[in-house]
């Protein structure tokens, strides 16, 4: 069946699903569209403040009715309550200036601390080093979380072995996965793998939105959050609606890196985000069988970029085999080989960044 038969299937499906207060989710004024791809369905169903509880089992039937017509295609169906920009009540500058102002900041439930791991562009280890950096301060006695934010290109679930959706609670509510000790979340489990995402901006907000609130992450002392690259608008939307406790930046020594890792610091410095600091991935190379070291990329460049843009350099990352391997392999390193030189480089930056943001422990 064509992709836009599918729609019509799921609207005529969701005919048959009973929302609070009486009527069917294909009537209801809250429904986005459905947009349909080569194996996605997303849809959104935006509620009332208050109400969206009330419509956790709409929310399950919904995704049993648009599985059941989808023909193999995975189903993400998000529920928000957020009013629309329009209708937010207006706060602080904006208030003072008649303009709406973004919803207010809310704690996530279940989560004391949640750290961002960003990167100007792709490609520079962001999401291994989100995986490592996260096992690294579990080893520190947090009990930690990772949420893979990275929709177009989310690697969590094949850094972390992770397979399969996360299962979804009678309510509604998603309970993550279990990998090396962290509970994990991916929008990545939700999609099929190299799909590319069509979904527009605010769909892909709110998706997110629904990972991260309707988790239950079940008490974390830190949630490290890996980033889409760049500076678009999931991580403002991520900014804007939960307090944040810093965030990372992951470039590697090249210049060029440099120069998009300050678009992304510009941005959290604009959003008043915490920078917590600079770790410079692919930092040196070390021959495996002459131990010999080599700055192929003229290490070094990150620490004098932190220094430049006045923010805590955290430490490197070599260039090495075993975390390229173990990374594919879904066998992070510093989960499988704790004590090697790699895991020690992560753990080291897991210190260093608790070491200046004690906070972090409490
Ligand atoms: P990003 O999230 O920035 O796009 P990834 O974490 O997906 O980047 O890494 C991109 C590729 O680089 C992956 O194949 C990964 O295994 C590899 N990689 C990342 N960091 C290192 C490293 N320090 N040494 C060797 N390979 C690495």
């Amino acid at each position: 069946m064509a992709d836009s038969e599918i729609a019509g299937a799921v609207k005529a499906a969701l005919a048959q699903v009973e929302i609070p207060g009486g009527g069917t989710l294909a009537g209801y004024s809250g429904l986005s569209e459905v947009i349909v791809t080569k194996s996605a369905i997303a849809l959104a169903i935006s509620v009332q403040p208050g109400m969206e509880a009330a419509f956790g089992p709409a929310r399950v039937a919904a995704q049993k009715a648009a599985e059941a017509v989808g023909q193999g295609r995975k189903v993400l169906i998000s529920l928000t309550s957020d009013k629309s920009p329009a209708m937010a009540a207006p706060t602080g500058q904006a208030a003072a200036q008649g303009r709406p102002g973004p919803p207010p900041k809310s704690a996530v439930p279940g989560v004391k601390n949640i750290i961002v791991v960003g990167s100007g562009k792709g490609g520079v280890g962001k999401s291994t080093v989100a995986a490592n950096l996260a096992l690294a301060l579990a080893a520190e006695g947090l009990r930690t979380g990772i949420l893979d934010a990275d929709l177009y290109g989310p690697s969590i679930p094949k850094l972390l072995g992770i397979e399969g959706k996360p299962a979804v609670r009678e309510d509604g509510v998603f309970s993550p996965h279990e990998a090396f000790g962290l509970k994990a979340m991916s929008i990545g489990s939700m999609l099929t793998p190299g799909q590319a995402v069509v979904w527009r901006g605010p769909m892909a907000s709110s998706a997110l939105r629904q990972l991260l609130r309707e988790t239950d992450w079940g008490g974390l002392d830190l949630l490290v959050v890996d980033l889409p690259p760049g500076t678009g608008d999931i991580q403002i939307s991520l900014f804007q609606q939960a307090e944040l406790a810093g965030a990372v930046i992951v470039s590697t020594p090249q210049d060029l890196a440099l120069i998009d890792a300050q678009k992304a610091i510009d941005m959290i410095r604009r959003l008043s985000i915490p920078l917590l600091g600079l770790v410079e991935n692919m930092s040196y190379f070390v021959a495996p069988d002459t131990g010999k070291r080599y700055d192929i990329f003229g290490h070094g460049g990150a620490a004098r970029a932190a220094e430049l843009f006045g923010m805590p350099f955290l430490g490197e990352i070599p260039l090495d085999m075993a975390i390229r391997e173990t990374s594919d392999a879904g066998r992070p390193v510093v989960a499988t080989d704790p004590d090697g030189p790699q895991a020690k480089a992560f753990r080291a930056i897991a210190r260093e960044i608790l070491s200046r943001n004690p906070q972090l422990r409490a």
